[in-house]
């Protein structure tokens, strides 16, 4: 019998890697700026085409390689940062595998020019994996690496890739970290030959002004704490500065970009009673700590780590952040060189942020009936006493209904019960008439008397400008005048109070118009979330009316637009086994 064990040739082996290292543009753009950082590079050029799926070139001005080391630096295992065992667990450099390259080199098409000391520049090709050509070259500092055609010889990889708004989201996820964590360095963002960032060297808070806007500036409040365990450092960001999503949350361990649950909920509760529900804080938090302390290993990308001492941290963090947010409260114009005498301690300041206002609208408008105010009125009337279950009992024509938990809504129809979810049933109820809005061609726009102005980063309008056409396509009447979006007319059913968080909660998700899937469906599904009533909020007896009797005469009243089981029935069979069995 012959032998059946066989090893696998390395560019096989390579391109396995490659599963683990690149998954997407942004992970090979994540890698090779790390390199360019390792090599003491102050200034960094980017430069993408097509979301990265034709052209990712970093070009730095580091230390650069040697002809020799070039080559080495595309097989596994090279690397110039490990020398022995111990390293690894001590090592404070961006990557220390010694892979990326070798993984990137296989699955796509490499140019490299770098020059070491005062020797010749050098230039070598490699697509797959394959030396194709080498040659002298004039580059004159540092090292430029191009990465075209990611997956060209990995097909199923490559249509696997997702829209260029989700892959340019990526791309640019990675880049703020990079840029967040290294303010030392200058960079330079070129997208489709247009420079989207240029970042001088600056200060953290620069930075982060830098890239998110001046909006952000005045809501940066900065955290420093030196303790046994950690050195911690950076800003949280002023608790009305909270969004919906969780984008703006920023956690570097000794500087390197990490997602950790544990650090998150211990910030997350350190705003407890100053977020309104379904907000999240953001923040900018570098945590320095001793690298024997923590195990980097723990996610093949690097992002998730554990920390020896996660108990201790994670008090240590949530004090720090209250009690920078109690100075916070009584001293709002932010003074970096603050008395400490004028600390005073969480708890005495805590304070409820205020509900942000709501326009009345005296005009009937279905989607409006669960208005805040409306809600608030709610007069503690829907457990009525005399409530009966009309099981069986056909003589008794009102529907009887009743809210239970804030959540569910209890009807009955001649032989059952019925539990609706009140978030998934109006879901379904304002999904199925944006869709006949939109597919009518009856978009209904509300002309605004006082057009909304919001400020986008630049990372939003990147974006936003990939799927302008199917904001318009529903109603939306917007100019964009540099970062300012100037929104002149809303889709008749959002609220004008809304728009900012529909516009974000849709530029944060993942937008992939293919071609069963449409944009008008993509849009009605976001909308339909954002405005729906949620779970927890009281609703009096004409709102649980509406939704019991709208969401009976909806085409697909079982589903939401999720798919997920809107209500559920009770039958009399059903309930007489309950007392049986
Ligand atoms: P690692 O970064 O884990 O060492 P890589 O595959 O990313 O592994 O890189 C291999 C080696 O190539 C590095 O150790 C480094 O010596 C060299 N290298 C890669 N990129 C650069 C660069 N931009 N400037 C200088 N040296 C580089
Ligand atoms: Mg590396």
């Amino acid at each position: 019998m012959s032998d059946i064990i066989k090893i696998l040739p390395s560019d096989v082996s390579n391109k396995i890697a490659a599963g683990e290292v690149v998954q997407r543009p942004s992970s090979v753009l994540k890698e090779l700026i790390e390199n360019s950082i390792d090599a003491n590079s102050t200034r960094i050029q980017i430069i993408i085409k097509d979301a990265g799926k034709n052209l990712i070139q970093v070009i730095d001005n580091g230390k650069g390689m040697s002809r020799n080391d070039m080559h080495l630096s595309f097989t596994k295992h090279a690397t110039s940062k490990i020398n022995k065992i111990e390293d690894i667990f001590s090592i404070r450099s961006m990557g220390f595998r010694g892979e990326a390259l070798a993984a990137i080199a296989s699955v796509s098409m490499v140019e490299m020019e770098s020059i070491y000391d005062n020797q010749n520049g050098h230039f070598i090709e490699i697509n797959g994996g394959v030396l194709l050509s080498e040659k002298d070259s004039n580059i004159q500092e540092g090292t430029s690496i191009k990465i075209k055609n990611i997956f060209y010889n990995v097909p199923a990889r490559r249509n696997f890739l997702k829209s260029d708004f989700v892959e340019l989201r990526h791309i640019l996820d990675v880049f703020h970290r990079l840029a967040i964590s290294h303010p030392e360095i200058e960079f330079s963002f070129i997208n489709n030959e247009e420079e989207i960032f240029y970042l001088k060297e600056e200060s953290l808070n620069k930075r982060i002004i830098s890239i998110f806007g001046e909006k952000i500036r005045e809501n940066l409040i900065p955290i420093n704490e030196s303790t046994q365990i950690a050195n911690i450092s950076g800003f949280v960001l002023k608790p009305e500065f909270s969004k919906k999503s969780r984008s703006n949350q920023f956690v570097f361990v000794n500087n390197r970009f990490i997602k950790s649950q544990f650090i998150s909920h211990s910030i997350s509760a350190s705003f407890e009673g100053l977020l309104n529900d379904g907000y999240h804080p953001g923040y900018f938090l570098f945590i320095e700590i001793d690298p024997t302390k923590i195990d980097v290993n723990v996610h093949p990308n690097k992002t998730e780590i554990k920390f020896d001492d996660d108990q201790n941290l994670y008090s240590i963090i949530n004090s720090l952040v209250k009690h920078s947010l109690g100075i916070y409260q009584v001293s709002p114009v932010l003074d970096f060189d603050k008395d400490p005498s004028m600390d005073i301690s969480y708890n005495q300041v805590k304070s409820q942020p205020t509900n942000p206002t709501i326009e009345i609208n005296s005009e009937f408008n279905p989607f409006k009936v669960f208005k805040d105010e409306k809600v608030s009125k709610i007069i503690n009337d829907d457990m009525a006493p005399d409530y009966k279950l009309n099981i069986e009992d056909d003589n008794n024509q009102a529907l009887k209904i009743f809210q239970i938990l804030n959540k569910f809504i209890v009807s009955t129809n001649k032989s059952s019960l019925i539990i609706i979810n009140q978030n998934l049933a109006h879901q379904r109820i304002l999904y199925e008439s944006f869709l006949k809005s939109i597919f009518e061609n009856s978009v209904n726009s509300q002309k605004l008397v006082f057009p909304i102005e919001l400020t986008l980063t630049k990372k939003q309008l990147l974006l936003f400008n990939k799927i302008i056409d199917e904001f318009k396509s529903i109603g939306f009447d917007i100019i964009v005048k540099n970062e300012l979006m100037l929104i002149e007319s809303i889709p008749f059913g959002i609220e004008k109070n809304n728009v900012e968080e529909v516009i974000e909660n849709i530029l944060n998700e993942e937008f992939n118009v293919s071609n069963n899937f449409s944009s008008a469906d993509f849009f009605a599904k976001r909308l339909s979330k954002i405005t729906s009533i949620k779970s927890g909020q009281k609703l009096n007896m004409d709102e649980q009316e509406y939704i019991v009797n709208h969401l009976f005469s909806c085409k697909e009243p079982n589903l939401s637009p999720d798919n997920k089981q809107i209500f559920i029935t009770l039958n009399k069979n059903d309930i007489e086994n309950k007392f049986n069995g």
